[in-house]
């Protein structure tokens, strides 16, 4: 059997796996800022770190998933200025952060389940960890990392000269570039907020008491603070998107480092790609990647309106290893839905199947969709595996059952599962032929037969059958 490969985006290669203890896996991945409904963008992140932690868990690890949820010092501009996110929603919401907080993380937590994500085995909240942050940077300030200005506690980031490695920065071009905008007092255009104070007559909804005065943590904080209560001072794994990369994770590091005294503090860091909206990004200039600020998104609940089962943006997902950068457009959420149903409809008909199988005949098969992910999470390589078994004509059906069920346990796509009836029967969904299939019924409720006739020799000609049955019409596609 081959060893386990991931890429790991601080050494710039992929690299064999080992976990740190046998037999156990620490993951961290940045989950939410719970200010603002999550995109689809958000939840291929989410997807990424779940079918990581099936992967280890088939391959017999006991994992241990964190996810934290950011309620408190995400600011609006990423760095250190600007308004708190949360803050801000309340304010014009209307409502306290701390109910903005819950309403969101609801909702996140509702999308992680109707894509079938594994719950987390910890899931804290940064206001939770206040205490924790606060010890931290104490630490900090006893190894003389920190200095204060008018406006907080920073990290001088000279002081950590592998500040640059993760995300490979080019420091000196950053000076060069950063003078404008800079806080004023920073040593270093690179140097980040550990402790914020809240700017002068602005009362904040949220402000701890702390050895440096009241005020709130810089955003950075409570992921070093959280993962080492989890998970220890080291750990195996972590995720996020790779926007996160050149500031965020660039600053635990260096806090966690200096804090702890460790390196590396993380064996491997993986890093998802963008999901990006389709033609957003204007003319001439392609597809953008999602994102709320930019406000080119797309979530769970509008897919879900149209019609389309979320798992099915599960099976898109799957669809692109998630180190390259993936498109979403009507057409290819549409095509995933198609896709998922066929692949689904064969499992559910598997799954009438009695007897055993033979775990000869079903070893090769297995074995290539194992290679597959292990070779740093090659989703699309371990599709091709499945499609093969679902459609081969060679295995026995038992045979075909089994592994469909045994990659399933790795894919989360529900595929064994009995399909309602109406899924079953529905086959593909398009609005649009649903509006002319609905405008059809009403012509025939009005005894207005022509129309009807009419409707349903347009859509015969565009290769789209209609079949009346006593409870209602449906369509399906000829020639499938
Ligand atoms: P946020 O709620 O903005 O803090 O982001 C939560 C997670 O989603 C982070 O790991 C981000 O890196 C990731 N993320 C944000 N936008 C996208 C996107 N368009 N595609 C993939 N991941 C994203
Ligand atoms: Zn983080």
């Amino acid at each position: 059997m081959s060893q386990i490969e991931f890429y790991d985006t601080r050494s710039r290669s992929q690299r064999p796996f080992e976990p740190l203890r046998p037999g156990k896996v620490g993951i961290y991945s940045c989950g939410p800022t719970v200010y603002a409904e999550q995109h689809v963008g958000n939840l291929r992140s989410r997807l990424f770190s779940d079918l990581l932690k099936r992967f280890l868990t088939s391959e017999g690890l006991e994992v241990t998933h964190v996810i934290n949820i950011t309620d408190v010092g995400h600011l609006v501009s990423d760095a250190d200025e600007g308004e708190d996110k949360m803050e801000a929603a309340a304010r014009r919401a209307g409502r306290t952060a701390a109910e903005i907080a819950e309403h969101y993380t609801e909702l996140w937590r509702k999308d992680g389940e109707a894509v079938n994500c594994l719950p987390p085995e910890h899931n804290p909240m940064a206001t939770e960890h206040i205490p924790d942050q606060i010890v931290l940077a104490q630490r900090l300030e006893a190894g003389g990392f920190l200095y204060s200005i008018a406006d907080g506690v920073y990290f001088d980031t000279r002081r950590f000269p592998r500040y640059a490695e993760l995300a490979g920065l080019d420091l000196e071009g950053q000076s060069e570039g950063a003078r404008i905008g800079v806080t004023q007092g920073k040593k270093n255009p690179a140097d980040f907020a550990v402790w914020k104070f809240p700017e002068e007559g602005v009362q904040r909804l949220q402000e701890w008491d702390s050895p440096w005065g009241r005020g709130f943590p810089g955003w950075h904080l409570e992921c070093s603070a959280m993962s080492v209560r989890y998970l220890g001072e080291q750990f195996d794994i972590h995720t996020g998107g790779i926007d996160l990369a050149t500031v965020h994770h660039t600053n635990e590091v260096a806090q966690s480092e200096c804090g702890f005294g460790v390196h590396p503090w993380v064996g491997f860091w993986m890093h998802n790609e963008f999901l990006a909206l389709q033609g957003s990004g204007g003319e001439g200039a392609g597809d953008e990647k999602m994102s709320k600020s930019k406000g080119n998104v797309k979530t769970l609940s509008d897919l879900i309106d149209r019609g389309i089962d979320p798992i099915a943006f599960r099976y898109f997902f799957l669809q692109a290893h998630y180190r390259q950068q993936q498109t979403f457009s009507d057409e290819a959420i549409q095509a995933a839905a198609t896709g998922y149903r066929r692949l689904q409809k064969i499992a559910a008909a598997l799954e009438e199947v009695e007897g055993e199988g033979d775990a000869a005949i079903q070893a090769p098969f297995a074995g290539r969709f194992r290679e597959a992910l292990a070779d740093d999470l090659n989703a699309p390589r371990a599709m091709a595996v499945v499609w093969e078994v679902a459609r081969s004509d060679e295995l026995a059906d038992v045979d075909r059952r089994d592994l469909l069920r045994r990659f399933d346990s790795v894919l989360g796509l529900r595929l064994g599962e009995a399909l309602t009836e109406s899924a079953a029967d529905q086959g593909e969904r398009d609005p649009r032929i649903d509006g002319l299939l609905a405008d059809r019924q009403a012509a025939r409720e009005g005894k207005d037969w022509a129309t009807a006739d009419r409707i349903r020799d347009e859509l015969a000609a565009e290769g789209v059958e209609v079949v009346d049955a006593p409870s209602g019409s449906s369509w399906r596609r000829t020639g499938e």
